[in-house]
C-alpha cells in the first residue's frame, strides 16, 4: 500500500509546485520503476502488491497514456489540412478564393463548380444581352467559352453593350469580348468566333453543352434553333425591344419546346422591329442577359427549377415580371420531324 501513496504524493507534491505536465509524468514513472525494480530485486515487500501487479498497472496506465498521445498527434496533423482545403471537391487553391461565394452555396458547392469548370458554352451574339451573358459566365468559372458575332464595335453599342470600352471601336466583337472575359478571368479558356452561327452549324454546336442566343434577327435566331435541335443541345434564347425582354430554355430533346414550337412564322413586317429601330433603354439587356446567365448555371450546375416549358417576361416600364407556361407542339416542323424516330433535321 505504502507504493500507492507514494505515487499520491508524488502526483500532489508535483501539482502543489506547479510541475509542468510532462515532469510530473517523468517523476511518476520513476517513481514506479523504484517501486517496480525494488519488487524484481525481492526488497519490494515494503511498497505492498507484487511485481506482475505493479506491472500491469503501469502496463495499463502506459496504454491509455499512449492513446491519447495519439490522438493528439492525429488532430495536429489534420487540423492545418482543414484550414487550407476548406471544399471538398478537388478544386485547385487558385480557385477556391475566386469561386468561394459559389462553394458556399448548397446548391452549386464544390460538385457544381467542377461542374462548371468542365462544360462547353457557346454564346452567339456579343451585343447587349452577349455582353452580360460573357462576362458573368466567364467570372462564374465556365470552364471553355465560345463567343461568336461577326459585326464590329460601334459607338451606338456602347450605351448597353457594357463589356467594350471606347477606344474599341471598330474592333471585332467577339474578340473583344474574348479580350474581356480574359482579362476577368485568366483560368478559363475562351475561343472567338468572328463569324455568324447559322443553321449549318450543328457540327459547332454539338461540341457544346450549352447554346445561349443573344442575337437580334428572327431568321438568324429560326437558323440557331434549328441547328441546336438537330445537335440536341439546349438553347437559352433572351430577346429585347424598348422596355421588355424575355428568356426561356428550348431544350424538345429532354421535353419542352423549341423556338419554331412558340413562334412557327416570322413576325409580320414592321411588328418586331430590330433594336436599331425601335431602341432600347440600355440597362434592360444587362437585366435579360444576366437572366440568361443565371438560368445557364443553374442548367449546367442542377440547381433549382430550369425555364424548360415556361417563359419570363421582363416588363422594364412597369417594374413587372411575369411567367407564361410554354407547351411543345406535337407538329412542329422543326423539332416534331427531328426527335422522331432519331431522324436529324435537314
Ligand atoms: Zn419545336
Amino acid at each position: 500500500m505504502l507504493g500507492f501513496w507514494l505515487l499520491v504524493v508524488v502526483a500532489v507534491a508535483g501539482w502543489v509546485v506547479g510541475l509542468p505536465r510532462r515532469w510530473l509524468l517523468a517523476a511518476l514513472t520513476l517513481a514506479w520503476a523504484v517501486i517496480e525494480l525494488a519488487h524484481l530485486s525481492g526488497m519490494g515487500g515494503v511498497f505492498g502488491g507484487s511485481a506482475r501487479g505493479w506491472l500491469v498497472a503501469g502496463g495499463l496506465v502506459g496504454l491509455v497514456l499512449a492513446y491519447r498521445a495519439g490522438l493528439r498527434w492525429l488532430r495536429s496533423r489534420a487540423t492545418p489540412a482543414e484550414q487550407t482545403t476548406p471544399a471538398p471537391a478537388p478544386v485547385a487553391d487558385a480557385e477556391l478564393d475566386r469561386y468561394a461565394r459559389h462553394l458556399v452555396l448548397r446548391e452549386i458547392g464544390g460538385p457544381g463548380q467542377m461542374r462548371l469548370r468542365n462544360v462547353r458554352v457557346l454564346v452567339i451574339g456579343a451585343g447587349g444581352l452577349g455582353a452580360p451573358v460573357c462576362l458573368y459566365l466567364a467570372a462564374a468559372g465556365v470552364g471553355r467559352i465560345t463567343v461568336a458575332d461577326d459585326d464590329t464595335v460601334s459607338l451606338s453599342n456602347l450605351q448597353r453593350q457594357v463589356i467594350f470600352r471606347s477606344d474599341q471601336q471598330g474592333r471585332i466583337k467577339a474578340e473583344a469580348a474574348a479580350e474581356a472575359m480574359r482579362a476577368l478571368n485568366p483560368l478559363i479558356e475562351v475561343t472567338a468566333l468572328a463569324r455568324r452561327v447559322t443553321e449549318a452549324d450543328a457540327d459547332l454546336i454539338a461540341q457544346h453543352d450549352l447554346v445561349l442566343d443573344g442575337t437580334d434577327s428572327f431568321a438568324g435566331r429560326q437558323g440557331i434553333n434549328r441547328a441546336c435541335v438537330a445537335a440536341q443541345v439546349p438553347l437559352i434564347a433572351g430577346s429585347i425591344a424598348q422596355w421588355e425582354g424575355q428568356v426561356t430554355l428550348y431544350d424538345p430533346a429532354r421535353g419542352g419546346p423549341c423556338l419554331s414550337c412558340l413562334f412557327p412564322t416570322a413576325p409580320a413586317p414592321g411588328l418586331a422591329p430590330p433594336c436599331a429601330e425601335a431602341g432600347v433603354v440600355g440597362p434592360l439587356p444587362g437585366v435579360v442577359g444576366s437572366l440568361m446567365a443565371l438560368e445557364a448555371i443553374k442548367h449546367l450546375t442542377g440547381a433549382g427549377q430550369g425555364l424548360r416549358g415556361r417563359m419570363m417576361i421582363f416588363d422594364g416600364l412597369y417594374g413587372e415580371s411575369r411567367m407564361i407556361g410554354t407547351v411543345r407542339r406535337a407538329d412542329c416542323p422543326v423539332c416534331g420531324s427531328a426527335l422522331e424516330g432519331g431522324a436529324t433535321a435537314p
